[in-house]
């Protein structure tokens, strides 16, 4: 992969700026300096490997080169955009992901909410949304993916603390990045125009996983939150929890991590 292959993949997009790097820190930094520079809308970092790939709370997500996909956009918000948008525009970029899985890969993918898409069971893909502000001003959104492709994109067991997996292990078919990256970007573009209506709220929740199913919340610091099973997700992106006793809870978008409750 090389920027002109991929500008060349991408020509008929509606793209911004696009940059291809082998080494960052992270994609994601990029594209938030870009929020405070002139970049335009839909601008887009890819880069083979990065030093400090991050997750939520400061976590880390580890990329390999020619194994991973690794890319953030650059958004403008919308007139339409609500205040708390973080929690949206990842379901954006898991949906867009779930989408292309299913339809062009025949697999079925799902979201683990808020941020990370599996398939049976495996973590594949993370997403990290970050909102850029100028003071008071939202700038930009920076959508930030990372997608285990191929075996070796998977970290070592210590350093998960969630099963992880790659697509390879789950198609029948080889895949190609550059394709992968187009299919997800198309539909990013498309749904990016029902962002904020109920249609969405609707497709969002088809790939939520563990519907039906006990789960745990659980805080940054490992302290259980919430227990009870998934109901699906309210029309603000809140997920709907229904505990063994009492009235369904609704989980705000936060620093919560989602563990499944194994029978035994
Ligand atoms: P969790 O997935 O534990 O519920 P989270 O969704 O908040 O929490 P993130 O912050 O999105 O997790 O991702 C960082 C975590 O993902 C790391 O702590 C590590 O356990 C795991 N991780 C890092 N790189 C990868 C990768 N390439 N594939 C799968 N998992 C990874």
């Amino acid at each position: 992969m090389d920027e002109k292959m991929i500008i060349s993949a991408l020509e008929d997009l509606p793209l911004g700026s696009i940059s291809f790097q082998q080494t960052v820190a992270s994609t994601n930094d990029i594209a938030a300096a870009w929020a405070l520079e002139e970049k335009e809308d839909f601008s887009l970092v890819i880069a083979e490997t990065q030093t400090s790939g991050r997750g939520r709370s400061g976590r880390t997500w580890i990329s390999v080169p020619g194994a991973s996909l690794t890319f953030s956009l650059l958004l403008r918000p919308l007139s339409s955009d609500p205040e708390s948008i973080v929690n949206k525009y990842t379901a954006l970029g898991a949906l867009a992901i779930c989408q292309t899985l299913q339809k062009r890969y025949h697999l079925s993918p799902q979201i683990k909410w808020p941020n990370d898409v599996l398939l049976e069971g495996k973590k594949c893909c993370g997403i990290l949304s970050e909102a850029i502000y100028r003071g008071e001003e939202l700038e930009g959104i920076v959508l930030g993916v990372g997608i285990n492709i191929q075996s070796h994109a998977v970290p070592h067991a210590r350093e998960l603390d969630f099963p992880a997996g790659y697509i390879e292990e789950f198609s029948s078919e080889p895949i190609d990045r550059l394709l992968l990256l187009k299919s997800i970007l198309i539909n990013i573009l498309t749904l990016r125009d029902i962002l904020h209506t109920e249609e969405f709220i609707r497709s969002w929740e088809q790939y939520l996983a563990y519907r039906g199913q006990q789960v745990e919340i659980i805080s940054p610091a490992g302290e259980l939150f919430q227990h009870g099973s998934v109901m699906g997700i309210d029309s603000l992106g809140r997920l709907k929890i229904q505990p063994d006793d009492g009235e369904i809870e609704f989980i705000e978008y936060g620093q919560i991590r989602l563990r499944p409750v194994i029978a035994r």
